[in-house]
């Protein structure tokens, strides 16, 4: 199982803020801006780059999702960034894509 599978079976505790049938957002251990939120497909594809065409359909309901997260957490306004590392390069820690939000403050650019 991967981390965030253990999340969605409660086996590590997490600041869950919204679950369904096919994703789970909590809110990011360690927080990189006021808004860290992490949005996670439940079935575990290890990285973007593993991802298939049949997949167009969940990854299109991620940045939906994205969005309804920022709307409802009050940054949709103020900006936000949405940022998914892939692979070793982007630091990707662990093996289960997802979607980091984060907001709340002006975010610099380039990114690390
Ligand atoms: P990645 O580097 O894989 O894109 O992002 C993984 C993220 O998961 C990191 O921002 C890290 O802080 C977060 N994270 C790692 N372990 C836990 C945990 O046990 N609980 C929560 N809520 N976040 C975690």
């Amino acid at each position: 199982m991967t981390l965030f599978e253990k999340i969605v079976a409660r086996q590590i505790p997490a600041n869950i803020i919204q679950e369904d049938d096919d994703f789970i957002v909590f809110h990011d251990i360690n927080p990189q801006a006021p808004v860290h939120v992490l949005v996670v497909p439940k079935r575990p594809i290890p990285r973007l780059s593993h991802a298939k065409e049949e997949d167009a359909k969940l990854l299109g309901q991620l940045l939906l999702k994205a969005r309804e997260i920022a709307k409802s957490l009050g940054i949709a306004d103020s900006g936000f960034r949405v940022v998914i590392n892939s692979g070793p390069d982007a630091g990707q820690q662990v093996p289960h894509l997802h979607l980091h939000l984060l907001g709340g403050r002006p975010l610099a650019w380039p990114p690390g």
